[in-house]
């Protein structure tokens, strides 16, 4: 039997198109499927009950295509350099290879691991996770990182090069059980009975649930997408991003599958997207401290308003009075997810109308969202706030009725997930309070009157504004 390399499954949560299982099959080692549940590794992001209810069925469905080939997942709970050691002497292994991650917190518990398992003589290598571009890789022509979008998207095209996906592999070795190995259903991940019970009629989590999300925007959205993408009653988007991030498939994959897709602007169109999170990578690798401070000190001494949890609260649960504010969190609640549209507007409203950090935000997603994603959730919640890279700037303060006017004529994405509002005629959905008392008779509990006046949210917003750029 061939020496064995054990393969780390972190965020990579997939078969094909994976680097650190090929350098195994390449370098005629026999890959032994690790998993190993170390939360208190993840720094002060510790995953939400919504990502962990994901990657429990992800980890299901992967174990599930390792058995297809004859292998499974070995699954350990608890210090992942104690469990990669003990199980690399269990078994005689030669090296260790897994996928990079690229959060500030998991790459550093990474450098040090590799240190120690080196320092035992095996070979311990990071592999690239199936990114269009490592990090690191592209930079201004001064040799710095990037801070603005359009430049990075121009050196990306400039330098484009993707590696084509690899295959998954036919058969896989069999292993007996390790020494202190324990089951998926015993992490702890399933949140509370019912908590999640409404997502899943959305989404299907694993590598071949990724697929048919990549099928169907082929088939239905590719074609409108760059139109399409900005309404929410419409699923023109690929909701791919959830499948992304634990790495059920790559943008690399994404980025082959296009290639003969749709048209070209639509193509392009939707892989600048995907290089949007590239891009969010890339901040968080050189400006690490940004998913915990503003990436701009100017707003260092910003007035925030002290967060009030009765504020805080009905923006939690779609009780804001702000029809569609309100149905951007319920649809988050329901499903785990939310259109991108609505997702900047329900964070400006946050931080802006009611001038909370956009950290009291961005926790209550990376809770809530079953595609909360470190370099994502930073790159979107600074940009809306205005403290961050390439942001839109801090006075820029999206109208949420006029938004919905805009993106959601008819109130019917309101309408789909505020049904104290289906009675109300369509164009009425967008402000209710602004409708006849005859028709507000028709919406039941839901809030009569907004929790804060838009036009008095707004101004008090550019008074604190005028704070830091009187500083500047
Ligand atoms: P599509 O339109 O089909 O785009 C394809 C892929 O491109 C997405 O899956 C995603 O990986 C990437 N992408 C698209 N838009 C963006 C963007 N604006 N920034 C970075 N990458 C993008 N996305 C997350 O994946 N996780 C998060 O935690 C997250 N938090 C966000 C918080 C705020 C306040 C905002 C404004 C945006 C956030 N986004 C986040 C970005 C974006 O809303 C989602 O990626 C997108 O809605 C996912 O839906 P989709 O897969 O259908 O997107």
């Amino acid at each position: 039997m061939s020496a064995v390399a054990l393969v780390w499954f972190r965020d990579d949560l997939r078969l094909r198109d994976h680097a650190a299982l090929q350098a195994a099959l390449k370098a005629g080692l026999a890959p032994l499927p690790v998993y190993i549940h170390a939360p208190h590794e993840e720094g002060t992001w510790v995953p939400g009950a919504a990502s962990n209810a994901w990657r429990h069925r992800a980890l299901h469905a992967l174990d599930a295509d390792l058995r297809a080939r004859g292998s499974r997942l070995h699954v350990f709970a608890g210090d992942s350099g104690d469990v990669l050691q003990s199980a690399a002497a269990s078994t005689a292994a030669s090296a260790v290879f897994w996928n990079r991650r690229h959060e500030p917190a998991v790459d550093q518990r990474d450098i040090a691991l590799r240190r120690r398992l080196r320092a035992l003589g095996l070979r311990a290598d990071a592999w690239s996770s199936g990114l269009l571009f490592e990090p690191w890789q592209l930079e201004t022509r001064g040799g710095d990182p990037f801070r603005v979008f359009t430049p990075f998207w121009n050196a990306a095209r400039r330098q484009w090069n993707p590696m084509p996906p690899s295959p998954a592999p036919q058969r896989l070795p069999p292993f007996e059980a390790l020494p202190g190995e324990t089951g998926i259903d015993a992490l702890g991940l399933r949140p509370a009975p019912g908590w999640d019970a409404s997502f899943w009629r959305h989404w299907t989590p694993g590598e071949a649930g990724a697929d048919r999300a990549l099928d169907s925007f082929i088939e239905e959205g590719l074609h409108d997408y760059s139109a399409g993408r900005d309404l929410p009653a419409r699923s023109l988007t690929s909701r791919l991003s959830p499948h992304l991030h634990f790495g059920e498939i790559t943008a690399t994959r994404i980025v082959a599958r296009l290639a003969d897709a749709g048209s070209v602007e639509e193509r392009r169109a939707y892989v600048r997207e995907l290089v949007w999170r590239e891009f969010g990578r890339h901040v968080l690798h050189h400006f690490p401290h940004t998913s915990e401070a503003d990436f701009n000190p100017r707003f260092n001494d910003f007035p925030w308003a002290p967060p009030d949890p009765r504020l805080l609260r009905a923006w939690q649960r779609g009780r804001t009075g702000i029809p569609l504010v309100d149905a951007g969190m319920r649809e988050l609640r329901a499903t785990g997810w939310m259109h991108n549209r609505v997702r900047m507007v329900a964070a400006s409203f946050l931080t802006k109308h009611l001038r909370m950090h956009w950290l009291h935000g961005a926790r209550w997603f990376w809770d809530t969202l079953v595609d909360a994603d470190l370099g994502n959730n930073t790159l979107g919640w600074q940009w809306v706030a205005g403290t961050g890279v390439d942001a839109a700037p801090y006075f820029r303060v999206f109208n949420p009725v006029l938004q919905a006017q805009r993106f959601d004529p008819q109130g019917d994405y309101i309408a789909r997930w505020i049904p104290e509002l289906r009675g109300l005629p369509p164009r009425a959905r967008h402000a209710p309070w602004l409708a006849g008392a005859a028709a507000r008779g028709h919406i039941g509990d839901y809030p009569a009157e907004p929790v804060v006046d838009l036009a008095k949210g707004r101004a008090a917003a550019l008074a604190a504004f005028e704070h830091v750029s009187a500083g500047r």
